[in-house]
């Protein structure tokens, strides 16, 4: 096998997903301008039936994007004004704004060294007399150990809202993404393991008053009479979407294996390299959003691999106590040491279903040869 030195290896290529489901995608849209149910309709309530048996759980509510799942779900575990809420400080910016969005202070903790998920003791110790809910965040495709947060979020009387916006069809300990707590959170942001043709989000609960409220809130505060009983929001996922959805889903699986694959094999062809593998929790199902090294000389290693044809990324480069948006809260540098010290070398991998493994094979030989130049 040859690589040859014009080599194009993409971060995220989505095209090879949608040829592998072209025939399927193309039904979808004519059978959508066909019935014409764009908003809610057959194939939001069809998809959604579909994802719940997916997930395990037995209610999920399609919405407009997976900022607003975790909005809808916050806020039907009755979070607002003057309510904190305990999450990870390395993840998208997204969970935190939910979180200001119902009118709740944000408070950050640290993350683990090893598996970059949110560190549980420091959770315990963030605790006040007004923390209303976690939002465990199962970065990168691996979840948090929901039995430990379960335990946290009993004894302190708090809800439990996850982001399980990387990490459809992960688990740990055998138990799915997005059911253990009061309510999941998913988005189909285009390049997420499940992702949609444009934007849309997914809230699973097994709780009946969250389903309804949701339902709520996504429809200008509508209540199944077709009263509006609060000023609620436009944020309805798409029939066209949810029928796009519908023809991925079945794939879900497989592309999620095909991750997996990738990863093993880019853990076999650098495991005698300088960088640092991603850690998986011996009792979790990683399912790989995203493949994230660590590497002393990140930025230096990322202009090697762009002069090879391999894109990279950071996720997150900013830990958001320092992101602009967040200033107000008060926090500064230094106050999440390992969140502070983790992001200044990570580096992610090109990841996505039906990476070839011999792009997989440039991408580690291009790191271990970048250390030589
Ligand atoms: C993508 C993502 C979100 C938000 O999803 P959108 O659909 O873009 O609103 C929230 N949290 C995490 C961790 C994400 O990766």
């Amino acid at each position: 096998m040859t690589v040859v030195e014009s080599t194009q290896i993409a971060f995220v290529d989505l095209d090879r997903q949608h040829q592998a489901v072209a025939v399927e995608l193309n039904d979808a849209f004519r059978r959508v301008v066909d019935n014409g149910s764009f908003t809610l309709g057959t194939e939001v309530d069809a998809f959604e039936s579909e994802f719940a048996a997916y997930v395990g759980c037995s209610h999920a509510i399609g919405v407009g994007s997976g900022t607003d799942a975790l909005h809808f779900a916050l806020r039907a575990c009755g979070v607002g004004e003057g309510g904190e809420v305990i999450t990870a400080v390395n993840t998208f910016a997204a969970t935190a704004e939910a979180i200001v969005m119902c009118g709740a202070r944000p408070v950050f903790v640290d993350i683990d060294e090893s598996t970059y998920l949110m560190d549980l003791d420091a959770v315990e110790a963030a605790v006040t007399d007004k923390t209303r809910a976690i939002i465990p965040v199962h970065l990168y495709g691996q979840c948090v150990d929901m039995g430990l947060v379960i335990k946290i979020a009993r004894r302190h009387g708090l809800k439990v809202v996850e982001d399980a916006c990387q990490a459809h069809g992960a688990s740990r300990g055998g138990v799915n993404a997005g059911v253990a707590g009061d309510a999941g959170c998913f988005s189909f942001y285009p390049s997420k393991n499940l992702g949609a043709l444009g934007d849309g989000g997914m809230v699973t609960t097994n709780d009946a008053a969250i389903d309804a409220r949701v339902r709520s809130l996504r429809n200008h505060g509508e209540d199944s009479r077709r009263l509006h009983v609060e000023v609620g929001y436009c944020s309805r996922l798409h029939g066209l979407q949810a029928a796009l959805l519908r023809a991925k889903l079945p794939m879900l699986t497989a592309w999620n294996a095909s991750r997996r694959e990738a990863a093993a094999l880019y853990r076999a062809e650098l495991a005698d390299s300088p960088v640092v593998l991603p850690a998986e929790a011996p009792d979790a199902h990683h399912v790989y959003h995203l493949f994230v090294v660590r590497a002393d000389e990140r930025d230096t290693l990322r202009s090697r691999l762009a002069d090879r044809g391999v894109q990279t990324g950071i996720h997150y480069a900013v830990p958001l106590h320092l992101e602009p948006a967040f200033a107000d809260l008060g926090y500064g540098h230094g106050d999440f040491p390992v969140a502070e010290r983790v992001v200044r070398s990570i580096v992610s991998l090109p990841m996505f279903p039906y990476l070839d493994p011999d792009e997989v094979r440039h991408v580690a030989r291009s790191i271990r040869e970048a250390g030589h130049d």
